[in-house]
């Protein structure tokens, strides 16, 4: 049986050691820095690593890729690493210019570097005496687990095989190989479908009366070549390669194809991998864990991917192939217990954990194969964590003097926070719940939802607003987009490394893995667990911080955050210069934002507040009035739950400054569009029906986005924007007397030009006066009051809109929705379609859109500040929370960004990675 090299995800770290992307992938992987080949490196296609000579190195991650720079760097600081090399990444994208040939000369160099390989390995390709066997394996620059093509022990052939068994003592083994060639090269390279092979290895199986593919005798497998051969002859229309550069050209064409292969390009859209053009090729001699009980196979963390503790984290097989510790196949048994096995081996990896940590800095993700006691190193790459993973590791590796501050700060991706932020099963409930299952605690958090069996299933109950949990017996590359949709991911067999556990602590996506209680029926979409049956229809919740599998909805509670978390806030504070507000409507959210950190609120939007309990009736009554008075009226009978409302935030907030939006979305929004709610509006209002309905009718806009909304209503009805200041000062004065600090802003929503905002801002301030004088307040009433920057025109003419205003703050929500002419709302229809042809590289919403609106954003920023030097300059789309959108806003020279409360802690990271990033840059 062959081999010991691993198909494993790995990293998603850049190659500058820049933390890039988060479990949401927002962020685009970066891949630069020294990664500049030379000159003479640049047309060079093929790079040679072995103990003789080495060409790479860590250096040339985009040329080399991920693994194949990683291989020449471990050969350079002395690593066992078996020889081979590497074809470069602009060797793939030459292919795909040429209109997928392989580049002239190609083969040649090949050919020559096939030969220095055997000089040092002493053996010879397709020799019938001592032959050399390879792997071919992809190896892009942001590696992407599992998603392209490996072939391993290439090279054999009717007549090295014989050779095989001879130099091995072992024809089984031989042969056994063989025949996984002869499938492999047939299904990766070829197209035949593995089911076929597997066909005849029943019959074969059932011939030999064998219950299992280790039972068939040597006759046995030396048949089933055979029968493989001619699967492969009957399906292909041509015999098995029996020269083995054939083999190998046709094979480093397949990896070159599987870079545009369905899965691969999935990955890259799911993950925001772009700017990439094509995958490198690995070729390596082969080493086989598989040789008997001395054997074996393994990965490994340097130190542990879910919690971050400094110690030694893997799984190995013995006499196993490295598929299989992947694929799940087998469940791996912990490293821990190697040193019963082979306590040398064990010894040696803990010396090459320190020697790869030293080197890197960084935690290690590490494949390995043990032939015949002796230890070979197949891979190493930057480890993917958790977000508690990689706080608790950049802490402490910044305590083990291996990193600075800012070092740590750049490595966490900002959007992993999430993680730690997210709510875990309450505790209480969590024990009175029954358990179904303990698997592996594979990546954390609290999942619930109902099964899905297979990915597909998962994407579309998804998409019916559905919340599912992915069960399968393991995952496969093919499954990722149901992964990805999914609440959760759970499996029953497979360990801490299996597929479906890294790409999920990729994500961090909660996981839990080889829950071998599980009895999963995909078929008939069942979970049997000791006589209990689940089907499609229950609810189950996964906790991926314990492994544990329950029946039901357990509630969650918030999470307790750590001291390392306080750290890298603390880190953060003291690097960034960009101020954190939050968006929020609630005392609740205002509290929790604070404890996060937010220094204020950016954006308080009133109109959530009108939805609540009895208010909406006052809301809808006072839409349908006709007159002014009787509008007044109901507007009266909003007044005081307005005003309580900000006395409750402006006590949350403690005197930080609080920026009240008044109302902005368009009136037919708060009215019944349902004919029974219309009928019991009009019941409670004692007019008829049709009235209420006409109202409707009447408020109906063709395009309500670009219609009667924002400061547009207050201009028709003063009397909405008259009530709201109101009770923001009357709630300002409240606090006052009661000895609490209230520091309110007063911002109009879609203002579009100055005459707009003079207009508002002296019905503002005669309002303020108003309250003022009413309540006999002789001290001066300091309110600052400004505007968003949502509308093009207000971004274009912002030097004159600045005369208005002490404050700007960037709806970039709208404005994108503005700028692009995308509706915000119905974006979903094409944006598939514009992010899998690459017409955009991030959804404009998420990621702010540099090129344009970002244009827009430094020219209202730059005009404004040319009228107003003093102008305070903020963000409050969804953009604030969005850590690129922060890079570019640090660099934009805004004041603040605003975000939602759990993205707090995000955007205080972000804004200290930018800082950081722009000093790396000079
Ligand atoms: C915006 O447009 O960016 C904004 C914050 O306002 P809203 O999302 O409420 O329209
Ligand atoms: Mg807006």
């Amino acid at each position: 049986m062959p081999n010991a090299t691993i198909r494993k995800p790995s990293s998603k770290s850049s190659s500058n050691g820049v933390a890039s992307g988060g479990s949401n992938g927002f962020t685009p992987h970066i891949i630069s820095g020294k990664a500049t080949p030379s000159k003479l490196q640049a047309h060079k296609m093929v790079f040679y690593f072995g103990s003789t000579r080495t060409e790479g190195n860590a250096g040339l991650k985009a040329l080399l890729g991920g693994k194949g720079a990683n291989l020449a760097d471990m050969c350079q600081i002395g690593l066992p690493v078996p020889p081979g090399f590497t074809i470069t990444t602009d060797t793939c994208a030459a292919y795909y210019r040429a209109g997928q040939r392989l580049p002239v000369g190609l083969m040649n160099e090949v050919h020559k570097y096939v030969n220095q390989l055997e000089k040092e390995t002493g053996k010879k390709f397709g020799s019938a005496e001592n032959p050399l066997l390879v792997s071919v394996r992809s190896g892009a620059a942001v590696s992407m687990p599992g998603m392209m093509d490996t072939i391993l022990n290439l090279g054999l052939t009717d007549a090295a095989v014989e050779g095989l068994a001879k130099v091995t003592g072992n024809r089984r083994f031989a042969y056994d190989s063989y025949r996984r060639l002869i499938n492999m090269f047939g299904d990766v390279v070829m197209g035949v479908d593995h089911e076929r092979f597997e066909h005849a290895f029943d019959h074969i199986k059932a011939k030999y009366k064998a219950a299992t593919d280790t039972d068939v005798p040597e006759q046995g497998i030396v048949e089933l070549c055979e029968a493989y051969k001619e699967v492969f002859r009957k399906k292909v229309g041509e015999t098995f390669p029996q020269n083995p550069f054939k083999q190998l050209e046709l094979a480093i064409e397949a990896v070159f194809k599987s870079w545009n292969g369905e899965r691969a390009v999935a990955y890259r859209r799911l993950s925001n991998i772009q700017g990439l053009h094509g995958t490198a090729v690995n070729i390596q001699t082969m080493v086989f864990g598989n040789m008997g009980e001395d054997s074996g196979t393994g990965v490994a963390f340097t130190r542990n991917p879910s919690t971050g503790d400094n110690k030694f984290y893997g799984e190995f097989l013995i006499n196993a192939q490295g598929e299989d510790v992947v694929a799940g196949i087998r469940t791996p048994i912990s490293c821990d217990e190697m040193p019963k096995w082979n306590k040398t081996v064990y010894g040696q990896l803990l010396k090459i954990k320190g020697k790869l940590e030293k080197h890197y800095r960084e935690m290690q993700d590490i494949e390995f194969t043990i032939e015949r006691g002796r230890l070979y190193m197949l891979q190493t790459r930057t480890g993917k964590r958790t977000g508690f993973a990689a706080v608790k590791i950049a802490c402490d590796m910044v305590k083990e003097k291996l990193i600075t501050e800012k070092q740590a700060l750049v490595r966490i991706p900002a959007g992993d926070l999430t993680q730690l932020l997210l709510p875990s099963f309450d505790p209480t409930k969590k024990k009175l719940a029954t358990l179904l299952a303990r698997g592996l605690p594979a990546s954390p958090g609290a999942a619930v939802g109902k099964p899905a069996f297979t990915a597909a299933d998962a994407v579309k109950r998804k998409q019916n607003g559905e919340s599912v949990i992915l069960v399968r017996k393991e995952t496969s590359p093919e499954d990722v987009e149901g992964m990805h949709k999914a609440a959760g991911i759970l499996t029953s067999t497979g360990g801490m490394t299996s597929h479906a556990a890294v790409v999920a602590r990729g994500w961090g996506k909660c996981c839990v893995v080889g829950a071998g209680d599980l009895h999963i029926d995909a078929k008939n979409e069942t979970i049997t667990v000791r006589g209990k049956v689940i089907t499609r229809h229950d609810v189950i919740s996964i906790d991926g911080s314990t492994g544990e599998v329950m029946v039901g909805a357990i509630p969650t509670v918030e999470p307790k955050l750590s001291g390392d978390f306080s750290t890298i806030m603390r880190w953060s504070d003291k690097y960034r210069r960009l101020q954190i507000r939050t968006n929020a409507d609630t005392p609740a959210d205002a509290r929790r934002a604070r404890d996060f950190g937010a220094i204020g609120i950016g954006l308080c939007r009133t109109e959530h507040m009108f939805f609540e309990g009895q208010r909406i009736k006052s809301v809808r009554k006072m839409i349908l009035a006709e007159t002014r008075e009787e509008r007044e009226e109901y507007l009266a009978e909003l007044l005081p739950h307005q005003r309580d409302d900000f006395v409750g935030i402006f006590t949350a907030m403690k005197g930080l400054p609080v920026t009240i939006r008044l109302i902005d979305p368009p009136l037919h929004e708060f009215l019944p569009q349902d004919e029974k709610s219309q009928a019991e509006l009009a019941r409670a209002m004692g007019v008829t029906p049709e009235k209420v309905r006409q109202r409707v009718a009447q408020l109906h806009e063709a395009n309500p986005m670009l219609g009667h909304r924002g400061c547009r209503l207050c201009v028709t009805f003063p009397e909405i924007l008259v009530m709201q200041v109101r009770a923001i000062v009357e709630a300002m004065l409240d606090c006052v007397a009661n000895g609490i600090k209230a520091m309110p802003e007063i911002m109009h929503p879609l203002v579009g030009s100055r005459k707009e905002l003079e207009w508002l801002r002296r019905m503002t301030l005669e309002t303020i006066d108003a309250v003022k004088k009413e309540k006999g307040w002789q001290k001066r009433i300091d309110i600052p009051i400004g505007t968003m920057i949502e509308v093009p025109r207000a971004a274009l003419t912002a030097d004159e809109i600045a005369h208005e205003a002490e404050f700007f703050s960037f709806g970039t929500n709208d404005l994108t929705q503005m700028t692009f002419g995308y509706s915000r709302d119905d974006i979903n229809t094409f944006l598939p379609d514009y992010l899998h042809k690459e017409l955009l590289d991030a959804d404009p919403f998420q990621t702010i859109d540099q090129s344009g609106v970002g244009q827009l954003v430094r020219m209202g920023l730059e005009r404004g500040r040319a009228t107003n030097p003093k102008l305070k300059v903020g963000i409050c789309g969804e953009h604030g929370g969005d850590p690129k959108s922060v890079h570019f806003f640090h660099r934009a020279g805004l004041d603040y960004v605003s975000c939602s409360p759990y993205r707090v802690p995000i955007a205080r990271l972000a804004a200290a990675q930018a800082v950081i990033l722009a000093e790396s840059n000079k």
